[in-house]
């Protein structure tokens, strides 16, 4: 009796070493996974420019990253081809104002709404892509405005996180890059806000120190 016990309890055993061991996978799933759910968005507004909205596609190509460009419709003129560079590199291009004229766009929900519509024009002129987001010039909810826009097909971007680059005049890439990790300290998802007008050759800089520190962080790149 004894001598058929012992394969019996060997085997009961090895059984019971595969399930703790299945388990302890199972287990391990929800944990990486949500390592893996933290998420940042990188925006660009005020684009584009020729210099440094080129920089910052080389970046984001050699990193493999995906942002997303709030364009002002009246700086497009002469620099279509980054317009459509941008499109073509898999990043979303979003409507930010025509003008970027506060007086203009703030005068009523109506002029503001045709603002964004010749943006978005612009936009699909030059890619042939209709931009479903759209981020208000300076920020703020303009509740009025935020309901005709979302009735005529826009998702509002605010942001919960800047690089500085606005807030900070000449501000350093080295600046730039410890405000962008400051204001995103415990933000998931982070939707940082940074500049890619012609004035903003220190954000370009900081960029691969800002994807290398959110990379380490367990963050993956999203657009919009
Ligand atoms: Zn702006």
């Amino acid at each position: 009796m004894q001598r058929r016990f012992i394969p019996v309890l060997v085997l009961f055993v090895a059984l019971l070493m595969l399930l703790a061991g299945l388990g302890a996978r199972i287990t391990a799933v929800p944990v990486l996974s949500f390592a893996a759910e933290k998420e940042i968005y990188l925006t660009f507004d005020d684009g584009p420019s020729t210099s440094v909205t080129e920089r910052i596609l080389d970046i984001l190509k050699e990193e493999n990253v995906k942002a997303t460009f709030f364009v002002v419709g009246d700086r497009v003129k002469g620099r279509e081809r980054t317009l459509r560079r941008i499109a073509d590199e898999g990043h979303t291009l979003g409507v930010h104002s025509e003008t970027h004229v506060y007086s203009e766009i703030y005068a009523s929900a109506d002029a503001l709404l045709r603002d964004a519509e010749t943006c978005a024009e612009t936009i699909r002129r030059v890619t042939g892509i209709t931009p479903r987001v759209y981020r208000f010039p300076g920020g703020g909810k303009h509740p009025a405005s935020a309901e005709l826009l979302r009735k005529n097909g826009y998702r509002i971007v605010s942001w919960n996180a800047v690089c500085g680059d606005e807030e900070l005049r000449g501000a350093t890439a080295d600046v730039l890059f410890s405000t962008a990790v400051e204001t995103a300290k415990g933000k998931d998802p982070v939707i940082l806000l940074c500049h890619d007008s012609a004035t903003h050759s220190e954000t370009a800089k900081a960029l691969p120190a800002i994807i290398a520190h959110f990379r380490a962080e367990g963050y993956t790149f999203s657009a919009f």
